[in-house]
């Protein structure tokens, strides 16, 4: 069958982004009305502190690579948003531009605008704690050499990770030499269970989360008032180099106090939050709580669109009302690990009521409905959140939405499936379009019909129909432009910055295919190979046994890991890999005696396994046949750019 990579697209007027029809204009036009755009408040918060913007703008390699470059967003001028940019996403890609390094209250700077997320320094007696150092490398050595140039050279004494995300570790190795973690003179304190959420959260799925993520961050749409304009959060995800030093301190309380460097921290556990392994902080001395990811100024994500186990928003508000109740009397500056800070206790209680009432409402009102037998997207449709909540800039959805948050909860709840059987088992998405399009007479007729949905501004439902057609007919360039031009109207008029990326790149996958760059190998950094437990790793080699080439064959292995001190005992039947941990067999056809290192250097493609064998990094007792004969039946084609807007090869 043919795929979008495959399918020319002519017609070159087509292949650039139409302007906004007139239904999108007269949306926009609505949400102007609907908000308070007179308030500056969240400007002068975003501008509060500034001592030096990003220098240049820019983050560049050694070598001259651009991997950050706010220059891109320089469209993003004026008060008056472009017909083809929802206005209050519009206001919310001006607030995310505000960049550089802040002096947020003596002793606590923060340096936005580097990459999607925060850097937040403490000035501790002798050096500096510096919490979540970015996504890369890269941009992490960037916003510390722009603090250092303002505040003094001084030493990073300690990081934390306020949660398990990469935008909140990935750069420690720009700011950090692991030598002096090992040596003990830089400790790196994380919540209780991060190394697990690390690895849980992305790992096992992570090739399609990656493909999932680029339509949520807008990766590759270009930027401009008909492209990428946010991703709520902040301006996007920097490149560059990811990795991961393990903590060297777990807090393991629900709440712990410690003293670093002079610097009071009382840590308040939030796990199964945002994300799985998170933590909020107040720092008693400076007066400020720092709420990581679970108060941003925005509606965020129970289901984020890259895909992740639904979050517990119940959960979620409770931990907010905590902090409220522990911290809330003492507390003066408010921060969080993306967007500005807010200022005085009553704004600061104010804020953090409405966030702790959104989560709240929505999971709430979402089972109202589920318990008098709503189906999802109908619920998705009624709730809207109440008068005195919907009006306030920090709870709007930019990042997540009303609409998919309560798919997320019925889906925690529920599940996938509504209740009714005919939903139980239909014909998979491909075969069923063949089926809709001919009982509607043809793609010819039904494209006619749409024609005249989309002139009516009906997008949401041309989109809808299109699908069908582009399923059953992949190669039909009108059907395929049609839908394009439906989802992208849909994407100007979006106010959520993750939506509009989805439409604005789903339509430009159908005008131009699907963009295809190489997977590297297992899809995720050694650092995060190295940090995966053997449990986990051996998790990971199962998902990729191929059934069909493990077909009536079984084995056992044992393991032995001398650099970890692990055993195990690795099972191949019924064509599925089960092991067990601290486990050594009698009855095992080989054994293995090796390294996680030596391990995770064949998986990464960095050493063959008959070069390990040969230099003894591997020695296989018994039968010699096993390893290779389990190697021959992993599935080596994993891919990462996987069609989406049509139907893939290999698929019914
Ligand atoms: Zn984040």
């Amino acid at each position: 069958m043919a795929t979008a990579s495959a399918v020319p697209v002519p017609g070159s007027h087509l292949d650039v982004a139409r302007d906004a029809e007139p239904a999108t204009r007269a949306a926009n036009a609505a949400m102007t009305a609907k908000l308070p755009f007179g308030e500056t408040a969240d400007f002068e918060a975003a501008r509060r502190g500034l001592i030096a913007p990003v220098p240049e703008g820019l983050v560049r390699t050694g070598s001259g690579t651009v991997l950050w470059n706010l220059g891109e967003y320089a469209f993003i001028d004026g008060e008056l948003a472009p017909a083809t940019v929802n206005p209050s996403l519009w206001r919310q890609a001006r607030l995310n531009l505000a960049n550089g390094l802040f002096k947020v209250t003596d002793r606590l700077y923060q340096l936005r605008g580097f990459d999607i997320s925060n850097m937040t320094v403490i000035e501790g007696d002798s050096g500096l704690i510096v919490i979540d150092p970015l996504t890369t490398a890269e941009v992490a050595r960037a916003a510390l050499a722009h603090y250092r140039a303002h505040r003094g050279d001084r030493p990073v004494v300690a990081v934390i990770y306020t949660h398990s995300h990469v935008d909140h570790y990935g750069g420690v190795r720009g700011i950090v030499d692991e030598a002096d973690v090992k040596a003990g003179n830089v400790e790196v304190i994380a919540p209780d269970g991060f190394m697990e959420a690390v690895s849980g959260e992305n790992v096992l799925a992570g090739m399609p989360m990656a493909r999932r993520a680029q339509f949520q961050f807008g990766t590759l749409l270009p930027r401009g008032p008909r492209g990428q304009v946010d991703a709520g959060l902040g301006k996007g995800v920097a490149r560059g180099t990811v990795g991961l030093i393990a903590p060297t301190r777990s807090i393991v309380q629900p709440v712990e106090e410690h003293t670093i460097d002079g610097i009071r921290i009382v840590f308040q556990l939030a796990p199964e939050t945002e994300a799985p392994a998170e933590m909020h902080m107040f720092y008693p001395q400076l007066r400020v709580l720092n709420m990581a990811e679970n108060a941003c100024p925005l509606l965020h994500n129970f289901i984020p669109l890259r895909g992740a186990v639904a979050r517990d928003p119940r959960i979620w508000a409770k931990y907010i009302g905590d902090a409220i109740a522990f911290y809330g009397a003492d507390t003066d500056i408010l921060i969080g690990q993306h967007h500005w800070p807010t200022w005085g206790r009553e704004a600061i209680l104010d804020h953090l009521e409405s966030q702790r009432d959104l989560y709240k409402h929505v999971h709430d009102q979402t089972l109202r409905l589920m318990n008098k037998g709503w189906r999802p997207a109908e619920i998705a449709e009624a709730i809207d959140l109440p008068p005195g909540l919907a009006e306030r800039w920090s709870v709007r959805g930019y990042y997540g939405t009303v609409n998919h948050n309560v798919k997320a909860v019925y889906q925690r709840y529920l599940s996938w499936y509504d209740a009714n059987p005919c939903n139980l088992h239909p014909l998979p998405p491909a075969p069923a379009a063949r089926k809709f399009v001919e009982y509607m007479g043809g793609a010819a007729a039904v494209i006619a019909r749409a024609r005249a949905d989309f002139a009516r501004g009906e997008y949401r439902w041309v989109a809808q129909v299109m699908k069908e057609v582009v399923y059953a007919e992949p190669d039909n360039i009108e059907a395929r432009t049609l839908c394009a031009d439906a989802l992208e109207q849909m994407g100007y008029q979006a106010e959520s910055a993750t939506w509009r990326n989805a439409f604005l790149y789903g339509a430009q996958e159908l005008r131009h295919g699907v963009f295809q760059v190489p997977a590297r190998g297992p899809g995720m950094g050694a650092d995060i190979l190295a940090g995966l437990s053997t449990d986990i790793f051996f998790d990971l080699i199962a998902i990729r046994l191929d059934p069909a080439k493990a077909a009536g064959q079984s084995m056992i292995l044992n393991w032995h890991f001398t650099d970890r001190a692990e055993k195990l005992v690795l099972t191949l039947r019924h064509s599925t890999l089960t092991h067990r941990m601290n486990e050594w067999s009698d009855k095992a056809t080989a054994s293995i005696t090796t390294t996680r290192e030596t391990l995770d250097a064949i998986v990464l493609q960095r050493l063959a396994a008959p070069e390990a064998l040969m230099s003894g990094k591997l020695r296989i007792e018994g039968d010699l046949s096993r390893l290779p004969a389990l190697f021959a039946m992993l599935d080596q084609q994993m891919r990462m750019m996987f069609d989406i807007l049509t139907p893939g090869e290999g698929r019914s």
